[in-house]
Parts: C-alpha cells; sequence; structure tokens
C-alpha cells in the first residue's frame, strides 16, 4: 500500500507586507492558494477558497468528480462575498488542489501557481498549465518558453477563482509510484526557482519538512519578491 508524507510550509517573503498565500493540509486533501486583490483582498479570497475546500470535502473514492465540485463551490464562496463587499469586489485566487485516492493523486487547477511531478527515475515536469497570458502564447506557439519567464505579462491571469460565478477547471490524475514526489507551488516559488534547480533540489534525499523549509529559504535568498508557498508530497510503501 502506498501512503503519502506531506509537508507544507507559506512564508511573506523579503518585499509584500502581508501573506496572502495559504495552503491547506487535511490528508488526503491537499491545496495551495495564491489570493489577488486590494485592502488585503486576496488574503481573504485564498483563505476563504481553502476553507470552502475543507468545508465541502470531496471524497477519495469519489474522485475526481468530488474534487470538481468542491473547487466550484470554493469559487461560488469567493465570488458570493466579492459581490456583497464592496472593499473586496473583484477579488480572486489562484487553487491548485490535490486529492489522493490510494494509487492517484487527482489534481484540479485555476491559475498559475503549480504542480510539478518528479518521478523517482523521470525527470521532473509540470503537470498543470498556468492560465496566464504568457503561456497561452507559448501554448500557441507565439512566444518561446524561454522568454516567458521575463515577460513582462506574466502575471496577467486568463483564469481565477472567484471571479465568475462559474469557472472552468483543469483536472489531472496522476498514478504514484513509490519515492515519486509532487510539489504544489505558487508563483512565489517557480518564478525565482528554474525548473533544473526544484529538481536538483528534490532529489536530496531529505526528509519533506527539511526539503520543503529549504526551497522557501532558497526563494527568500533570491530576494522574496513575493509570497512563497510549497506543499511536498512523497509516496512511499507502507507495510502492513
Ligand atoms: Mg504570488
Amino acid at each position: 500500500m502506498l501512503q503519502l508524507l506531506a509537508c507544507g510550509r507559506t512564508d511573506k517573503g523579503h518585499f509584500r507586507p502581508n501573506n496572502e498565500d495559504g495552503l491547506l493540509l487535511q490528508p488526503p486533501l491537499y491545496a495551495v492558494a495564491d489570493g489577488m486583490g486590494g485592502h488585503r483582498a486576496g488574503e481573504v479570497a485564498s483563505r476563504v477558497a481553502l476553507e470552502a475546500l475543507a468545508t465541502h470535502f470531496p471524497d477519495p473514492a469519489l474522485a475526481p468528480r468530488s474534487l470538481v465540485e468542491a473547487v466550484r463551490y470554493a469559487n461560488q464562496e469567493v465570488y458570493l462575498l466579492s459581490s456583497k463587499h464592496s472593499e473586496w469586489s473583484g477579488m480572486g485566487t489562484t487553487l491548485t488542489a490535490a486529492l489522493w485516492d490510494g494509487e492517484a493523486l487527482h489534481i484540479a487547477h485555476v491559475g498559475d501557481s503549480r504542480a510539478y511531478l518528479l518521478p523517482r527515475e523521470a525527470p521532473l515536469r509540470q503537470v498543470t498549465r498556468d492560465h496566464s497570458v504568457i503561456w497561452e502564447l507559448v501554448a500557441s506557439g507565439l512566444v518561446p518558453p524561454e522568454l516567458a519567464r521575463l515577460h513582462p505579462q506574466r502575471h496577467v491571469l486568463t483564469r481565477a477563482l472567484g471571479i465568475t460565478p462559474e469557472v472552468e477547471i483543469d483536472v489531472h490524475a496522476v498514478p504514484l509510484s513509490p519515492g515519486d514526489r509532487v510539489l504544489l507551488c505558487t508563483d512565489g516559488l517557480s518564478e525565482v526557482i528554474s525548473e533544473g534547480e526544484l529538481e536538483q533540489a528534490l532529489r536530496r534525499p531529505k526528509d519533506p519538512a527539511r526539503q520543503v523549509e529549504l526551497l522557501v529559504r532558497w526563494a527568500n535568498l533570491r530576494g522574496g519578491p513575493d509570497n512563497i508557498t510549497a506543499l511536498l508530497l512523497v509516496a512511499e510503501v507502507v507495510q502492513r
């Protein structure tokens, strides 16, 4: 039987006055969120989305449908709150949520936070696709990927949670084998640490808590220009 070891950490970084990121670590449900909006509304949006997800706790036996329903519910909660309170009008959040059913990790995703898979014996790959203007241009072949990291519009999202009453949700199923690692993170990490560096760091046989701590510290050493969130899952065999 496979189980997931999990550890997460969120940090304000060095530049932003408050932390608008959030994470949820309630096995078998895991998520990261990166809120946006003025007057600290981003903080509200990410918190409300994660609370809604935890309230509407998806059933792993009914994944991925149950997970999509829970994310839809989270979208409505953020949207309703922003329609009722003018100071929170237009707030939204990214949400990358993962639900473990014992064999596969189901991922539901909106925005530009990311899920990376590092298989034990294959290169790191990004499972999710960023819902940003620049990554849509990359996907259509109009902009080469190496320029995307520097593009001034890379933070402009094409999809976020809580902006409209309904939202399109990407769904992925990732079967896991012993030793595989999945990293959920916000752009405060992926903007300053390259994929090659991420892979190098995650390959080292450290325990997840230490690894997550190192990733956050590393992002801060690169200036910590944004809030930083990292949640690491490691698949391992349980002896019965
Ligand atoms: Mg961010």
